[in-house]
């Protein structure tokens, strides 16, 4: 939009501050400034695996003491916002409230962060976590597509949005423990299948896959278990390497 266009479509329809209600001022975007600062960013200094936030003199070249005894088929997972306050109403309000243009903002703080922390650049395909259809289906929409459409086209990566799939529908991880959370997501996810060769194949980002460094997308990392066991698939279908982006993270400490 041009300048002077849109600072006559915002005198007609001045944008709100998404968390207290303020009318914005020109150039700024979603947020007034003091509710931005206020934000749950996880800050500077987070796990360089599970991407938790950590102390500042905190020892994670191997990872944080949550996340070094395990195992992950992802290189590293990065988050900008710990998964509470109004970074958790946001996340709500985008899928349960079913507010589907809070993935242009949600996908803007996803957007930033990869951007100013140069992740952006070491990946080259987008690949969403998909929703199993009977879930898309009540929501509208999978979350996760959503946000992976603002990365790709922030950064005019390619994005492989039916390179995997659900199989079955799992117990929402919130409502288990941790021990089972492993358990329920093992076998949910497959590289869809390619029915009639090669076109379905291209399609679905199969060929493109291959040997490629993927950034998988999620709007909330909880365990790590839902992405681990996607990079899992991805890794054994070919794929490189895999970087995890999410908006947010549960923090359990
Ligand atoms: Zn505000
Ligand atoms: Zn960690």
């Amino acid at each position: 939009m041009k300048p002077w266009l849109e600072a006559l479509w915002r005198l007609m329809y001045p944008e709100q501050c998404l968390v207290c209600g303020q009318v914005l001022e020109v150039g700024r975007r979603h947020f007034c400034a003091a509710c931005y600062e206020g934000l749950p960013w996880v800050g500077e200094t987070s796990c360089p695996r599970c991407g938790a936030p950590a102390g500042l003199y905190a020892k994670t070249a191997q990872g944080c003491a949550a996340c070094r005894s395990q195992r992950f088929a992802f290189r590293r997972a990065v988050a900008p916002l710990r998964y509470q306050g109004a970074a958790r109403d946001l996340i709500l309000a985008f899928k349960l409230g079913r507010r589907a243009s809070l993935a242009y903002v949600l996908g803007d703080l996803l957007c930033d962060y990869l951007g100013g922390s140069g992740l952006s650049q070491a990946v080259d395909l987008v690949v969403p976590v998909p929703l199993h259809w009977r879930r898309r289906a009540s929501r509208g929409f999978n979350q996760a597509a959503l946000l992976a459409l603002e990365v790709g086209a922030r950064f005019r990566l390619p994005i492989a949005a039916r390179l995997l799939k659900r199989r079955r529908a799992t117990v929402t991880q919130t409502a288990l423990s941790g021990l089972r959370r492993g358990a329920n997501v093992r076998g949910a996810f497959a590289i869809r299948a390619a029915r009639n060769g090669r076109l379905l194949d291209r399609l679905a980002g199969r060929t493109a896959a291959l040997g490629r460094r993927v950034l998988l997308v999620d709007d909330v990392f909880t365990t790590g278990s839902t992405v681990n066991e996607c990079a899992r698939v991805l890794r054994e279908a070919g794929v490189a390497d895999v970087l995890v982006a999410t908006v947010a993270r549960a923090c359990h400490a």
